[in-house]
């Protein structure tokens, strides 16, 4: 198990676009690593539900994506990822070199966070439901349909890839010192 140090803002990797995976590429040693010690350090983290390959200094298209957040309601503004349940072992998906196919043109707003913008959280606007195609770490291409908070955690991982931070898509943003427990 390999937990990684996060890179937090304002590193420059966090701001450049990632480079496409070659699919040949996926299976290599050095690519199972980097998914390994992404699916590590998003369970280390205290209320990560996805992270991206550049949140660990790595410039590459891929990220995890944790099925808690399948779990966690959106409408209630109560239920956020900061009352995860860690005993569990949540799965992970691995997406590598998403491709955006569909996205709502209905929009809704929620409060975001992000691993690299420590204890800040902001109203960010996302498409309600989005359709995305990606390699899985065997490989194998693949397509997915998300509505609510997988769908907004699909945008927003896939802004990381594009070189771009939540807060850029923020209206307000706010400091939540102590973690609520
Ligand atoms: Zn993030």
């Amino acid at each position: 198990m390999t937990k990684r140090a996060i890179v937090r803002e304002p590193k420059p990797v966090l701001h450049q676009a990632a480079k496409e995976v070659l699919p040949r590429a996926i299976s290599s040693k050095r690519v199972k690593k980097i998914i390994s010690d992404l699916s590590d350090t998003l369970r280390a983290s205290e209320d990560g539900i996805g992270i991206a390959a550049p949140q660990i200094g790595v410039s590459l298209r891929i990220f995890v994506t944790s099925e808690e957040a399948l779990t966690l309601g959106t409408k209630n503004k109560d239920v956020k990822p900061l009352v995860s349940d860690k005993k569990k072992e949540w799965r992970h998906f691995v997406f590598i070199n998403p491709k955006l196919l569909k996205a709502s043109r209905k929009k809704f707003d929620d409060s975001e966070g992000c691993l690299s913008v420590p204890h800040v959280f902001g109203t960010v606007p996302r498409a309600e439901k989005v359709k995305v195609a990606a390699y899985d770490e065997r490989g194998k291409k693949f397509e997915r349909g998300a509505a609510g908070l997988f769908a907004r955690l699909l945008q927003h991982e896939m802004d990381h890839l594009d070189g771009h931070l939540f807060l850029e898509k923020a209206r307000e943003t706010h400091r939540v010192e102590k973690e609520k427990v």
